[in-house]
């Protein structure tokens, strides 16, 4: 029994990941096989194309493919990791069924995601595929040049959470596109016609 989630500390009613959180690691589990097929397409050197002339300049020994692309692929580590995920889900769920026969990435992926509901009420270790998967997930677009878009920090919540002025004061930030936050403190809502207004109320020492 778990009071709060694993990975924001947010208040869960036992469960182990938030509803949000939940959500995030659904959307990572539904990308990876497309970010690990794109791997294929970076195994050419970013600034070589195959055949491009070397010149004096580049001219020495260099590997005509990107090695930690090719290191990626030959290990195929987001398979492995995904795919031990699997079987321990499945062995503490369902003690009495044999191992998963090998099925790949995408297979794995989506069967994770099936089981997405268990896995945040039930899985103590929800918390650890949650935080695995997110990481797989950077390093596959590191790897092939799609970094994770970064938040923008807007303020301060600006909410009254005492009915005396004091603020939440909780950081309210958003990803590029996002036009609807809710406060991780207070659960109040800012709206995209918010967002101006929370930065002219920001206490004088954070401005
Ligand atoms: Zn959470
Ligand atoms: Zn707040």
């Amino acid at each position: 029994m778990n009071a709060v989630c694993e990975i924001c500390g947010e208040a869960t009613d036992g469960r182990y990941l938030c509803e949000r959180d939940a959500i995030a690691l659904a959307a990572r589990l539904a990308q990876l096989p497309a970010l690990d097929d794109e791997l294929i397409m970076h195994l050419a050197p970013a600034r070589a194309g195959f055949g491009e002339l070397v010149t004096s300049r580049t001219a020495g020994p260099r590997s005509p493919i990107n090695e930690s692309v090719f290191d990626e692929l030959q290990n195929s580590r987001a398979g492995e990791v995904v795919r031990s995920w699997r079987v321990d889900v499945q062995r503490v769920r369902w003690p009495q069924h044999s191992p998963p026969p090998p099925a790949g990435l995408a297979a794995d992926c989506r069967w994770l995601g099936m089981e997405l509901e268990w896995i945040a009420a039930e899985y103590p270790a929800a918390g650890d595929l949650a935080r695995e998967v997110r990481s797989l997930e950077s390093e596959l677009r590191s790897l092939v040049g799609d970094p994770v878009p970064r938040r923008q920090r807007l303020g301060l919540c600006v909410a009254s959470t005492d009915g005396e002025g004091g603020a939440c004061g909780a950081v309210i930030s958003r990803l590029p596109g996002e036009t609807r936050l809710v406060c991780r403190w207070c659960r109040c809502v800012y709206e995209a016609k918010d967002f101006l207004m929370l930065g002219h109320f920001q206490p004088k020492e954070s401005a």
